[in-house]
């Protein structure tokens, strides 16, 4: 690589801008699903919660809710009665994120789940935009 071509490199990764890192940095974490019996172990889902930067408790309340399921959280790992493979888990978690991580306006996961009373409000850290999301 030629010293110019490498200084026009430079260049060029300075004019990005820095969001584009900061939301490929985002990637939640593929569910770690184990069928025992009639019941199904979500592995990692502290993993995931905190990934997603959020409660476990809001979002297990979530995951039972779309899976119809009874379940609880049992140290680092979610058990729902009923079985679900990963993809089906997987496909809940990315909905979860959609609706209540990442921002409506622009996109990028720097947000706080804040609680107004009776609603939930999604604060965007990045762009400042603010909505109401449903109650789970
Ligand atoms: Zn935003």
């Amino acid at each position: 690589m030629s010293e110019d071509y490498g200084k026009l490199l430079d260049r060029a990764l300075k004019q990005i801008p820095k969001a584009v890192f900061e939301s490929s940095r985002f990637q939640i974490p593929e569910a770690e699903v184990s069928i025992i019996g009639n019941r199904t172990i979500l592995r990692n889902f502290r993993g995931i919660a905190s990934a997603l930067n959020r409660e476990p408790e809001h979002l297990i309340k979530y995951l039972l809710r779309e899976l119809g399921a009874a379940g609880n959280l049992e140290g680092t790992q979610a058990v729902f009665q009923g079985k679900f493979s990963n993809t089906i888990v997987d496909n809940r978690v990315r909905r979860y994120a959609e609706e209540f991580v990442l921002c409506q306006e622009c996109g990028k996961p720097d947000t706080r789940l804040e609680r107004r009373e009776r609603v939930y409000v999604l604060r965007c850290e990045a762009c400042g935009a603010r909505s109401s999301v449903r109650s789970v």
